[in-house]
């Protein structure tokens, strides 16, 4: 079946099978071939669509999720924007607490959406009250016929990218990937797609991106939750101050992390060599990659798949804001 052909009947049917574009010139001096799989192609223009459809689709099913209800979720903008707009079409109330890194932009969109935003400090602990997490679930807990997505700690987030990205990803390439190079977050797209590729072809290696700032590399690689690791960071949607248990570790092979001014150049990279107008974790996971590049991750039969999870609209007041560029010292 031709996705769009035909008629949809609502815009939720065009969640998923996202295409996959083949990069060339900002890939154009490692060895190998680069392809994005580029989730701005979801309706929602992110790759948290997905998860957002499967888990509530999953608590209608189970009938926890009933006519009226109200969903609650904390999250940095994307996956806010996939449950507002799965709220319209479903008719639920949807209530977001959201960290005050969040551009500007991202939180209007939410509110355009029917959101009703909280807005939280990024600079707290998670165990704070006054964070984001803790926020969501104070709200959860106060309202009635509410159900809370918990996107950090549902498997359901896992399970979403496994039944679609992963099958979507080894049908495109025809079973050809070798590596995928992915930004994590909660890690629910790096252990879903990962899991399903590692099924299908053990050897497939797993680069997760983080962010300097973020505790998830060194808590993959020594097994300790280092509260030293976390300095603030301008990145959105990657990396973590916490552990969430929708990362599976043991499937990634190994983490990168990016700063925030390599990642903001590579994004403005990736628009002026491809035309492809991505958002500031699509720069986080070419900048990952060319420093996986620089270490010899790769070799002339690599087949390396790149998941780019936004679209770049979300960022004009942020990295294609030359003035913001200035202001953290990026720009002369
Ligand atoms: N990039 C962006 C822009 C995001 O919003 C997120 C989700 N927080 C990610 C990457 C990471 O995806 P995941 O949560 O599945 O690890």
């Amino acid at each position: 079946m031709i996705k769009n052909k035909g008629i949809n009947k609502s815009i939720l049917e065009l969640v998923g099978e996202t295409p996959m574009i083949q990069l060339s010139t900002i890939t154009a001096n490692l060895k190998g071939s680069y392809y994005a799989k580029v989730e701005a192609f979801n309706p929602g223009h992110s790759s948290k669509d997905r998860i957002a459809l499967h888990i509530i689709n999953d608590a209608e099913k189970k009938g926890i999720l009933k006519k009226g209800a109200t969903i609650v979720e904390t999250t940095s903008g994307n996956t806010g924007f996939s449950l507002a707009m799965i709220s319209i079409v479903k008719g639920y109330k949807c209530i977001l607490a959201v960290s005050d890194k969040s551009s500007e932009d991202k939180i209007n969109l939410l509110k355009t959406m029917g959101a009703e935003v909280h807005i939280c400090p990024a600079n707290v602990p998670a165990d704070d009250p006054r964070s984001y997490y803790e926020v969501a679930k104070t709200i959860h807990k106060k309202t009635k016929n509410s159900v809370y997505i918990n996107q950090y700690f549902n498997e359901l987030n896992i399970e979403a990218h496994y039944r679609t990205t992963g099958p979507e990803i080894w049908e495109q390439t025809q079973g050809k990937i070798t590596h995928l190079v992915v930004a994590s977050g909660t890690g629910g797209t790096i252990s879903g797609t990962g899991k399903y590729l590692k099924e299908q072809n053990p050897t497939i290696k797993i680069l997760g991106v983080d962010a300097f700032g973020s505790v998830l590399k060194k808590f993959h690689e020594t097994g300790e939750f280092d509260t030293n690791e976390i300095k603030p960071y301008k990145i959105e949607g990657l990396g973590k101050t916490l552990i969430p248990t929708a990362t599976d570790f043991d499937l990634i092979d190994v983490y990168e992390k990016v700063s925030d001014k390599d990642a903001a150049f590579a994004a403005r990279e990736i628009v002026k060599t491809e035309g492809m107008f991505c958002g500031y974790t699509s720069g986080a996971v070419v900048q990952a990659t060319k420093q996986y590049a620089a270490m010899n991750f790769f070799d002339k039969d690599s087949f390396v798949v790149l998941i780019f999870p936004d679209h770049g609209s979300r960022y004009m007041n942020k990295i294609y804001s030359d003035s913001w560029m200035k202001e953290q010292g990026f720009l002369d």
